[in-house]
């Protein structure tokens, strides 16, 4: 018979994957206490595009993704930046990023995103069901415009990873696309669509829904900011916050973008990287949006939400401490205007959040190697919002000694 306290778990990070993985646990009947310096949600999991596609199984390091970056980077309004002086720190990472970026290695790394993403839009339905808030969950299509047709290429790399999967995609012409988003620019010729996802109309909103609903299942929210992580003589860690220390029997790290410093607080080394994004929003746009819409080459994602019309992406690297340059946020307001010509943008909202960024696009989750009851879930990069369901699930499974119903290789904390 398991003592009592084998079944306090801490899950250290309340962002969107944190919120999933205590439901998970509260399920299979732990006593789960959430900590986080801030509330639940306010962190990379408030900010985000809101996309949840169970098809996203293309990473970010492509094979031939280098020839863009110098464009990008000299570009003010490119997708790219990166801040100089910490530029020499990014070129492990960078040519890790590389390295994984090639055709061998990429039907693995897009079966492991798949693998986490399918059941995505399921999940988020089953675990809102009952809060009141499931209308935060919209299903859409994902709508990736061209300005060139000849760019529409489905024999593209990406898109035959795509269609070797069995993601259900279609090419729109020029009339098809503009009967969908009339409110589209004429200069976009071509699109591809993406079928049978979903979108969010406030993805912070469902984050504190989620948690809510832990709270009522019997979770305890602790609001401390943690130091360090201590293994204790006997088994089980102390989280030390500086004037408080938390007793963590068992302990999940989904502390997004700061797990890797959490980590080398244990002596443990990730090439975890802090991949800035911002949004902005457009409070009365004056027109609609009808779904997910990536301008494929200025890469950014529009949607419109409870807010108004969000407009999200760009990734900067300048390390885990450097401030937001809201610039980045403000210049996605011309971005905006040449997507949708009669857009209002006179009373905007600007955000930045940070994507915690492995080099494969894949996050770690499991039991940390060499550390009993510490398990990791973290570094959902660009895909975490629709990764989360699922992953706080396998982390549960983990914790609660169940096999996983996925290979978990992919995801090991020691894979690199
Ligand atoms: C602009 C942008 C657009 C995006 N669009 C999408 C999208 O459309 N679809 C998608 O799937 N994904 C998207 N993402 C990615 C997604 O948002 C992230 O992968 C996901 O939110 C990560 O969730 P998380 O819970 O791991 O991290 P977070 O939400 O950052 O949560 C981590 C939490 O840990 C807490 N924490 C950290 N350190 C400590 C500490 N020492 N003590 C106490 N608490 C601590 C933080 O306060 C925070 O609340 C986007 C990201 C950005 C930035």
């Amino acid at each position: 018979m398991a003592k009592e306290e084998d079944k306090n778990v801490v899950v250290l990070g309340a962002g969107i994957v944190g919120i999933f993985t205590a439901l998970s646990l509260l399920e299979r009947g732990f006593k789960v206490t959430l900590v986080d310096r801030d509330g639940p949600a306010e962190g990379a999991s408030h900010g985000n595009a809101g996309v949840i596609s169970p098809w996203s199984v293309v990473p970010q390091a492509m094979p031939g993704i280098w020839k863009n970056a110098p464009r990008w980077l000299i570009d003010p309004e490119g997708p790219l930046s990166i801040r100089w002086p910490y530029a020499p720190r990014l070129i492990p990472w960078m040519r890790r990023f590389f390295q994984v970026g090639t055709e061998q290695q990429l039907p693995s790394t897009a079966d492991a995103m798949l693998a986490l993403n399918r059941p995505n839009v399921d999940l988020y339905r089953y675990h809102l069901k009952g809060t009141g808030k499931e209308h935060l969950v919209v299903d859409s299509v994902y709508l990736h415009v061209f300005r060139n047709p000849d760019d529409v290429d489905p024999n593209g790399l990406g898109w035959r990873l795509r269609a070797e999967r069995g993601v259900p995609f279609e090419v729109l012409n020029v009339g098809e696309l503009h009967e969908m988003e009339p409110a589209l620019s004429p200069d976009y010729k071509a699109a591809f669509l993406i079928k049978d996802q979903a979108r969010a109309t406030d993805p912070g909103g469902i984050g504190k829904a989620l948690a809510e609903k832990a709270l009522e299942m019997g979770a305890v929210f602790l609001r401390a900011t943690v130091q360090r992580i201590i293994p204790q003589e006997g088994g089980g860690y102390s989280l030390d916050c500086g004037d408080t220390q938390i007793a963590a029997p068992r302990l999940v790290l989904t502390a997004g973008a700061w797990s890797a410093r959490l980590l080398a607080t244990l002596g443990i080394k990730v090439p975890l990287e802090a991949e800035r994004g911002y949004h902005l929003i457009l409070k009365n746009p004056g027109i609609n949006v009808n779904y997910s819409v990536m301008d494929v080459k200025r890469y950014f994602v529009a949607s419109l939400m409870d807010a108004g019309v969000r407009l999200a992406g760009t990734a900067e690297f300048g390390g885990l401490d450097a401030k937001p340059n809201y610039e980045r946020a403000r210049m996605l307001k011309g971005l905006a205007q040449s997507l949708f010509p009669a857009i209002n943008s006179d009373d905007t909202v600007e955000w930045s959040g940070i994507r915690p960024s492995f080099p494969d696009s894949l996050p770690c989750i499991g039991e940390v190697p060499g550390h009993k009851d510490l398990i990791a879930a973290f570094g959902h990069s660009h895909y975490g919002f629709g990764m989360a369901p699922h992953t706080g699930k396998l982390a549960a499974m983990v914790v609660n000694d169940e096999t996983p119903n996925v290979p978990m290789e992919p995801y090991r904390v020691d894979r690199f």
